[in-house]
């Protein structure tokens, strides 16, 4: 620690920083931050920010308001741009504290920290690839983002097809200034819609780094005068925005989800974290996919998973296994979209993952047909169900899911809960345009 301390006022002096930037995130998954004058750097790196927890959504009551900002120190990185006044800025992610010193239980990042330490005492490293979708709308005069695309490109399209370029560039060289490795930027099969895939690192610094790239990319898009969204179904009749997440767990350093001495180079514990998954994934749908819209993307014919099934080939199910074995051996999941709180996520399906290896749960069959081409009867005779069909189905789900809960911990539970709640009853108040072309002349 001292010796981060040293490195960190070093940086500052070198670089000249003018503000640092504390980070946090709130239990729906937005950024949260404060900017404070470099004068304040010795308060800061002795935990004595203070903020009003009662004004961050879901946070705390009026009455104990009082929360600390402790960062954490391995996440201080020199913003790579200027700022419009042309300081150098710094930014820390750190963890919300309480007034008696104790880690406040409705942090985001403390509660992956938890289902972590759990995935430790049985041997476990946890490791995420994050593998997020975006789409890049035009503005309009006035700088709202209008639903036109910004070019009419497809998977893999060049310029000047493909108006999405030298955004990507940007937006990669900006994200490697914030030290992440970019492996691969694309354009997606969407028009204007875009990914950009960046290496695979231990579940709190992808969480972390998720919630960096999608300001990255919003900020950059803006430069750019586009407007970026990681809404997961902007527009209808063409593909939603996922965020697969790629796992694997490592033991002293090996992937101990490849085993060469099986058929498919599956280990058991692969297995029955696939097992786990499966079992779970209904408790923890409303964590991956967490808005009404959500929903809108999960359905056949757009590469989104609809049913509850693995795979070592196809892409219609939820989980499947990329063709990579040895160190690379790794479960894709497939439902989430990047409007998901990071770091709920990666606890959630680890917590099931975990569950499936401690009690050994063994996945039925893998499914290696196109489930969008079976019908009803043929998913019922395979045992396939479906995830869940709306926000509301996946929160009555969550609800009764006590492993889900017990990771989330009561507070994140009952404020995720009644805040989703809210946001489901003030949809179906709305009279849709759907309704009104499909009802209103027939009745
Ligand atoms: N956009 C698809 C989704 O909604 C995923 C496409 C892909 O396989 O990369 O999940
Ligand atoms: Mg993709
Ligand atoms: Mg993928």
């Amino acid at each position: 620690r001292d010796e981060q301390i040293e490195f960190i006022k070093k940086t500052i002096k070198e670089k000249n920083v003018r503000f640092i930037i504390l980070q946090i995130a709130d239990i729906l998954g937005s950024a949260k931050s404060m900017a404070l004058p470099i004068t304040q750097i010795d308060k800061i790196l002795n935990n004595e920010v203070m903020f009003d927890g009662s004004s961050i959504d879901g946070f705390a009551r009026i009455e104990e308001s009082d929360m600390y900002l402790n960062p954490d120190l391995s996440t201080f990185i020199i913003l790579p741009w200027k700022t419009h006044n042309g300081y150098t800025n710094a930014r820390m992610i750190c963890d919300v504290y309480m007034p008696n010193g104790k880690p406040f239980k409705g942090c985001p990042r403390y509660v992956l920290k938890k289902a972590l330490e759990k995935a430790s005492s049985m041997g476990f490293d946890f490791f995420v690839g994050p593998e997020p979708e975006f789409y890049m709308f035009n503005v309009d005069e006035k700088g709202s983002p209008v639903l036109e695309n910004n070019d009419k490109a497809a998977y893999f399209d060049m310029a000047p097809m493909d108006r999405g370029e030298d955004v990507r560039e940007a937006i990669t060289i900006a994200l490697e200034g914030f030290g992440f490795e970019v492996e691969a930027a694309h354009h997606e099969c969407g028009p204007g819609q875009h990914e950009i895939d960046f290496k695979y690192a231990d579940a709190l610094t992808t969480a972390d780094n998720i919630m960096t790239f999608r300001y990255v990319v919003k900020k950059v898009a803006d430069d750019f005068g586009l407007f970026a969204s990681f809404m997961p179904k902007p527009v209808e009749g063409i593909a939603g925005s996922g965020m697969h997440l790629n796992m694997s767990l490592f033991k002293n350093g090996q992937n101990i989800f490849f085993d060469e001495n099986k058929e498919n180079g599956l280990s058991d514990e692969a297995m029955y974290f696939i097992g786990g998954i499966l079992k779970h994934i209904k408790g923890f749908t409303a964590i991956t996919n967490p808005l009404v819209n959500s929903y809108k993307r999960l359905v056949s014919g757009f590469e989104a998973p609809v049913n509850i099934a693995w795979s070592e080939k196809n892409r219609s199910p939820l989980i499947r296994i990329p063709a990579k074995r040895g160190l690379s051996t790794r479960v894709e999941l497939r439902n989430p979209d990047p409007s998901c709180n990071p770091y709920l996520a990666l606890a959630t399906a680890l917590t099931a993952g975990l569950d499936g290896i401690k009690n050994k749960i063994y996945p039925p069959e893998p499914v290696n047909k196109n489930i969008y081409e079976m019908c009803l009867e043929e998913r019922q005779e395979n045992h396939i169900e479906a995830l869940p069909k709306s926000l509301y189905e996946s929160i009555l789900e969550l609800s009764k899911n006590e492993i889900i809960k017990d990771a989330l911990g009561s507070h994140v539970t009952d404020k995720f809960i009644s805040a989703k709640l809210g946001e489901w009853e003030n949809y179906i108040t709305k009279v849709h345009k759907w309704e009104i072309e499909q009802y209103l002349r027939a009745y």
